[in-house]
């Protein structure tokens, strides 16, 4: 396994992680008509419980 030769500075550790940032998570609006509600991609939307055009869950 590949192991560090050196210990990394806190200066260089600390500016690598102050380029973790959070970003918006991407939304597409729901292909149901009677919905059209933005949710996350490749997921049964929330607010109408359909995804691919057939009803997975019931909405809350
Ligand atoms: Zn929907």
């Amino acid at each position: 396994m590949a192991v560090p030769k050196r210990k990394m500075s806190r200066s260089n550790t600390r500016s690598r992680r102050a380029q973790w940032k959070a970003v918006a998570p991407v939304l597409v609006p729901c292909s149901n008509r009677a919905c059209r509600k933005p949710h996350l991609p490749h997921v049964v939307c929330p607010s109408c419980g359909q995804y691919d055009g057939r009803q997975i869950v019931q909405p809350a």
